[in-house]
């Protein structure tokens, strides 16, 4: 477990600096449980460990979905694609960090929500060493298209079992679930990553439900971590009691969009999750949530209202923008006014908005 935690905000000149016009704005958070230890970094990168390797974990804010990216070194793991329609998002982000091959790309479970975009990173990436999804197809479009990109780049496919262990550089991955062959629920088939770097642990859950959550109380694997990755975006059919207290997480990040239609995340898990005293993130208020660590200091850092910010120097250039295509609108992302998901539109600049005949949102101003 991580010694000490600590939380960090980019100061708002340094954003500035790096995303120059984009920039919106950068909140304090409810900070976790002090800590006798002043902070010691001043940026992520100044978290460096003995041998100067360090840990990134980002949950981008791609709405009610999910995307997770890890870095360590010269490896990366990409933990779902988002949504439908996401796809210049997706990418773009993946442009912003860096990122042109991935050593792993976790499919957690067939849903929109969190392969919809897929397909377009498979085609996208200069390598992929191995797609990992559970033995569960679906109908929809989005799944066939990543199979289809899978078997056009010929990339190695593995379903995971619990227990199974393998590294991302540094980093020790130990899979959790699923532990049946055969759920009546499609959320809990996701795979479930426990992921280890020096002292710190960071849990990765998909859309895990009540069902998963149990088994994994009794399969002999430990749950305990630093950052857990809230299941099912904050649904009260996640987040049980008894998973929270074993987990028990100083952190837990909800991956979810501002007024999304199912309500995520429910009032229960709320509750539940703020009695843990977890510092609790989410990309709806929080945008893309940002960690580092060296495996002993963990610190976080928030990136309210844009979606693009560079981790380690590399080129940052576009954000999304996105349009209503009922209003012909088009909003920041960090807009209190975003339609509904399946309204959107996604741009990659200003210009390519008012290209498409969208005007600017009145209280945004993008
Ligand atoms: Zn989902
Ligand atoms: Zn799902």
């Amino acid at each position: 477990m991580a010694k000490k935690i600590v939380l960090l905000v980019i100061p708002l000149v340094i954003v500035a600096l790096l995303v120059g016009s984009m920039f919106i704005g950068v909140f304090p958070l409810n900070a976790p449980p002090s800590s006798s230890n002043p902070p010691p970094n001043t940026s992520p990168t100044d978290v460096v460990s003995p041998d100067g390797v360090t840990l990134q974990v980002v949950f981008l804010d791609v709405g009610q979905a999910d995307c997770v990216l890890l870095k360590t070194d010269n490896y990366a793991m990409l933990i779902d694609a988002g949504n439908v329609g996401q796809d210049k998002l997706v990418l773009n982000y993946l442009i912003d960090y860096g990122v042109t091959t991935l050593d792993y790309l976790v499919a957690t479970h067939p849903h929109a929500d969190h392969i919809g975009s897929m397909a377009s990173v498979v085609k996208a990436m200069d390598r992929i060493g191995m797609v990992m999804m559970p033995d569960k197809s679906h109908t929809i479009k989005a799944f066939e298209n990543l199979i289809n990109a899978i078997e056009e780049k010929d990339i190695p496919v593995n379903i995971p079992h619990p227990g199974d262990v393998f590294t991302l550089g540094n980093a020790n991955v130990q899979v959790i679930a699923p532990n049946s062959a055969v759920y009546n629920d499609l959320n809990d088939y996701s795979i479930v990553l426990r992921v280890e770097f020096g002292n710190t642990v960071f849990l990765f859950t998909g859309d895990a439900d009540t069902k998963s959550e149990n088994e994994q109380l009794t399969n002999g694997l430990t749950l305990k971590a630093d950052v857990l990755k809230v299941g099912h975006h904050g649904s009260r059919t996640s987040s049980i009691q008894k998973y929270l207290n074993a987990v028990a997480p100083s952190y837990a990040v909800i991956s979810c969009g501002a007024d999304n239609t199912y309500g995520h995340p429910h009032k229960e898990a709320m509750t539940r999750l703020t009695g843990t005293g977890a510092a609790i993130y989410r990309t709806d208020e929080h945008g893309t949530i940002i960690f580092v660590t060296d495996g002993e200091t963990i610190t976080v850092t928030v990136t309210h209202g844009f979606g693009s910010i560079p981790l380690l120097g590399t080129g940052s250039s576009e954000l999304a923008y996105i349009g209503n295509k009922n209003s012909k609108v088009f909003h920041l992302q960090s807009c209190s006014f975003l339609p509904q998901e399946q309204n959107r539109v996604y741009f990659n600049s200003r210009q390519e908005a008012i290209d498409a005949g969208y005007t600017p949102c009145n209280t945004c101003k993008p």
